[in-house]
This record gives C-alpha cells, structure tokens and sequence, in this order.
C-alpha cells in the first residue's frame, strides 16, 4: 500500500512464476554460473545466477516503465542467451507473455505473428537488424544494462494488479497443419508444473552444463532454459553456426565443458558422417554424459551409430509436443538391444499420465493393440491464441470420465503399449492415410524401408496425381560410403512384408532430407522435390 491508501500500481509477481522458480538458484548460490555463452570477442562469457538476476531486475525496471497491463504481448526476438533469458523473466516478473523469435525468423513470417498476437512491444538486441515493426507496436531494445526505448507502446488501461500462476508466461507460434502460425498458449502454473515433474526424472544436478541446440522460438528452448535453470545448474546455448559445422560444433561443447547435449535427432547426423573420430575421442573422455533427444524419431542406425561413438553415456527419448511442453521423458538403453525394433517413449513425466483410446472411443490397454495419446496433465496449455475452435478440437472431455468436467490434451499421436505399460510411437493419426480404401500407416512402410540394408533413413508419403489414384512414395538416405540402394529392390523388400497397398510405387534416393528451422524432415519440401 502506498502512503495515501491507494492501490499499488505495479503489478507483483506470485510464487508460481517463471522468474521465481528459474531464478530460486540466486539465492542459494548467487556465484554459480547460470549462463556460459560465445562473447563477442570469440571467447567464453560466464554469467552467474546473482549477475542474471541483476540483468533481469534492470530489464523489469525498464519495461515497468512503460505502463504495460498483465496480458499485454512482448515479442522477444533473439537467440539464445542470457540476456534473452535475462528479458523473458522480466517480461514474466510483470506478467507480460512473452512471444519468442530468432532472428533468422523471415520478415513476413514476424509480421503475420504481430498480426495475430497483436503486441504492445517488440524486443531486439543491440545488434538486432529487424527493421519494419509496424506503427502500433512499441520497441526497445534489450541488453545487460536493461531497455532502451526506441518507440514508445501505445498507452494501455491497467486493471490489474497481480500477476497469478493462471496468467500467460509465453506464447509459441507453431507453423500449424494448415501453415497459418498457431499460437501455443502457456500459463506460468503450466510450464512449472511440467519442469517439476520433469525434475524426478533426475536427468540433470546442479553441477551440469546442458548445451541448448534449438532456435529460441521453440519451446525445446524453453525447456533447455528452464531444465537448466529450474536445477541451478548451468545452459550452454550452442550458436546457430556452430551448429552448422560438426567440428566447431564439437569444439564448442568441449570449451564449454558440456555434459548434456538437448537437441532433435537430426543435428547428430552432420557429426555422424563428417566427425566420429572427434565424438569417439570426447566419449573417452567421458565429459558428455548424456544425450537428450527429443521431437521426432531418431532413425534407428545413425542412433546406434552414435551409441558406438559414445558408449559411456546416458540416452533419453523426450516426447511429447509443445501443448503440454512434453509429455515423457524416457531412458533408451546403451547400447541398444539388437532384437530393439521402435524406441520406447516411456510414461509420463511425474504428475501426468498418458492414456491410449481406440477408434471407438475407450481405453486400448491390451499390449500391441494401436490407439491415440491422449494426455492428462498439469501443464495443458490454456488454449491456442484466438482460435477457440482448434483449441476445442484437442482439448476435450476425459474419456474415461466425461462427467467429471476434467479436461484432457487429444495429442494426434499413435502408440502401442508394451508388456510393462510403457507406450511404443507410431506416428501422426493424421499420417494414417487410405490407399485403395485400405487404411496404412506411413510409420509402418517407413520402419520396412529402414531395415534394408544400408537405408539409414525413410520417409514415405502420399502424393495426389490429378489423374488417378494417389501415389504412395518413399526417399530415403543412405550411408555416405556405401553404395546407393537399388529402387526395385528396395520395392521388392516391401513386398516381402508388407501387403501390396502398403508397398510404395516409387522410391527416390536423396542425400539429405530438408530439414524445418528445428530441424525436423520438412515433409513438404520432399514432396515439393516430386512435383518439381
Ligand atoms: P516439439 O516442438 O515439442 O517437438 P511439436 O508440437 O512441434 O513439438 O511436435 C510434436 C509432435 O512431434 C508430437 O505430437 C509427435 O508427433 C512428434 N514427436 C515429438 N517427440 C517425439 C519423439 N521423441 N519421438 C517421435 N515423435 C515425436
């Protein structure tokens, strides 16, 4: 209360808040390092917990001048860093939802996200380059010492005064089925309750550096920011063009001391083909313990390849989609079973559970038997942005209690449950397509192919043909010193197990998949590859 009775006006932060759980670690251990970063001079920058918190505090100060209300949207365009990290607890502090984007984010991508999410302010760093933010919107730019203002945000009304766990931490802009960005909406309570639950999976202590490979705008990112913060230990974030070389990208897990590398399957291919002797030499040294992947499946070869390299370490399969953060976190044995066909995703992360539905709307719970994920769990998004249809649509009534008003996640996903009740992946329901009536499993065609010899990738899809029936086609990628597979045959291998529908009528060799900015296979850059 202020002296003359009036209601503060500065809105305060509740206990479940991102900045308060991220930031418990300052005041245990304000001189551990929370940040380890590339410095400008081509060195290393070590910034503590005590020295992030200092950034953070300078960062609400500036931003708390801006007469912000809670709710109102921050677009927070960076890479990883802790200045970023520094700028996304205090927009948290203030109870503004941050939006994250990187810079390599296209303009006219930017633009139809301003469009939708409609911000009070956009953020860049110092160096940011982007220019164009459109007129309503307010910029800064961020840095260690706090804001500067370049335009000021459109003046608000402010009624509210406290920031709840029920408020919005970030929004996530996914590309979406239909290619129309669709805006994950995330609460503080959500994002902490599955970082608490992520914790019993002990993945990490404080004395871990966990490398950070995924563009901010990704809630992997997220989740490697709040994994490592949320256990006092410490984030590596890898930069984009380290990345991109296998050798650099080595060394700088080296220099950094990196223990733990987060990233999707596919950033381990390059290192595969161009570097193993490096990797082998790093597994003898033992420092890298483990290997959290996560996101799609990790083709069966190039993981076993890995194992090889480093058969020390720890592996763990994270699945799950940005709705809910993730849903499991599951260790892979190292190395694996031989007789090892599909990689288990495991149970839920603690506090959630994961539920199998058949066609016919009740609980699958015999083994072996398909069915789709559906996800209770304390980490449920709030609902996509504006679009209360699609939020309906995934959002639905509990199965198994419809009465109970409880809501759970329909994620899309279809598993297989094994002896032990854990879950087995088997793609999208939505890649479930019909070939001649028949209905097939474009996991199932793709596991085929990959078990020929030498194939150590596959993907197949259905592709129209304006005159007929649909075309069902495989590419696939093969070791780079082997010799390139023979189409018949890889057809006629088809053949051998799977019934004709189910068998692709063409199959194209290709030497790497295109890969999505987060490095998934971009489906439909290969089919764009056919029509072409
Ligand atoms: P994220 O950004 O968390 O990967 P997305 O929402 O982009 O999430 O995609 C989620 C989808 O990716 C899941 O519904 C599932 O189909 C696939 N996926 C995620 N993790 C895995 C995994 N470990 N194995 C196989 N598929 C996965």
């Amino acid at each position: 209360m202020s002296p003359n009775g009036a209601r503060p006006a500065r809105a305060h932060a509740s206990v479940d808040n991102l900045r308060t759980y991220l930031l418990a670690a300052a005041r245990r251990a304000p001189d551990r390092p929370a940040v380890i970063q590339a410095a400008a001079d081509g060195g290393l920058e070590t910034v503590t917990y005590g020295e992030l918190e200092r950034r953070v505090d300078a960062c609400v100060e500036g931003l708390g001048a801006l007469g912000l209300e809670v709710g109102d949207r921050v677009i927070l365009e960076s890479d990883t860093n802790a200045d970023a990290v520094a700028t996304l607890l205090a927009c948290a502090t203030l109870g503004l939802p941050f939006v994250p984007t990187s810079p390599e984010v296209p303009d006219e991508r930017l633009l139809t996200i301003i469009d939708s999410a409609e911000p009070a302010l956009y953020l860049q760093s110092a160096h940011g380059k982007r220019t164009g933010i459109p007129e309503s919107v307010g910029t800064a730019r961020f840095g260690p010492e706090g804001l500067t203002v370049e335009r000021q945000p459109l003046p608000r009304v402010r009624r509210r005064r406290v920031v709840t766990p029920l408020d919005t931490a970030y929004i996530t802009f996914t590309s979406g089925t239909t290619g129309r960005p669709k805006g994950v909406v995330m609460s503080h309570r959500g994002v902490i309750a599955f970082l608490r639950g992520a914790e019993a999976a002990e993945l990490i202590t404080s004395e871990d550096r966990v490398a950070g490979t995924s563009p901010l705008q990704f809630d992997f990112a997220l989740f490697d920011i709040g994994l490592a913060l949320g256990h006092g230990a410490t984030l590596v974030p890898v930069p984009r063009d380290r990345l991109n070389w296998p050798r650099r990208f080595l060394s700088y897990l080296r220099d950094t001391g990196a223990t733990q590398v987060d990233s999707v399957p596919s950033v381990w291919r390059p290192v595969l083909q161009h570097e193993p002797d490096m990797l082998a030499e790093m597994g003898q040294e033992g420092i890298l313990r483990r290997i959290a992947f996560s996101g799609e499946n990790f083709p069966l070869e190039e993981l076993r390849r890995l194992q090889e390299l480093l058969p020390k370490a720890h592996f763990t399969n994270g699945y799950g989609a940005t709705e809910t953060m993730a849903a499991s976190i599951t260790e892979v044995p190292n190395p694996l079973p031989a007789e090892t066909e599909r990689l288990s995703i495991g149970y839920a992360v603690a506090g959630a559970e994961m539920l199998l539905v058949g066609p016919d709307g009740g609980p699958v719970d015999e083994p072996g038997v398909l069915g789709e994920i559906y996800l209770r769990s304390p980490s449920l998004f709030s609902g996509y942005w504006n679009d209360p249809e699609a939020t309906r649509a995934v959002v639905v009534p509990d199965p198994l209690n419809p009465r109970s008003g409880q809501l759970v996640f329909k994620t899309g996903d279809l598993a297989s449950m094994g002896q032990e009740g854990e879950l087995y992946f088997h793609g999208r329901a939505d890649s479930q397509v019909q070939i001649r009536g028949n209905r097939v499993e474009l996991g199932e065609v793709e596991r085929r192919i990959g078990q020929f010899d030498g194939i150590t990738g596959a993907v197949a899809m259905i592709l129209p043909r304006p005159d007929g029936d649909p075309l069902l086609h495989a590419f696939v990628t093969c070791a780079p010193d082997g010799p390139a597979p023979d189409a018949k045959a890889v057809v006629a291998f088809c053949r051998a197990a799977l019934p004709a529908y189910m068998v692709p009528q063409g199959v194209r060799v290709v030497d790497v998949f295109p890969l999505t900015v987060n490095g998934k296979v971009d489906r439909a850059a290969l089919a764009a590859h056919v029509a072409s």
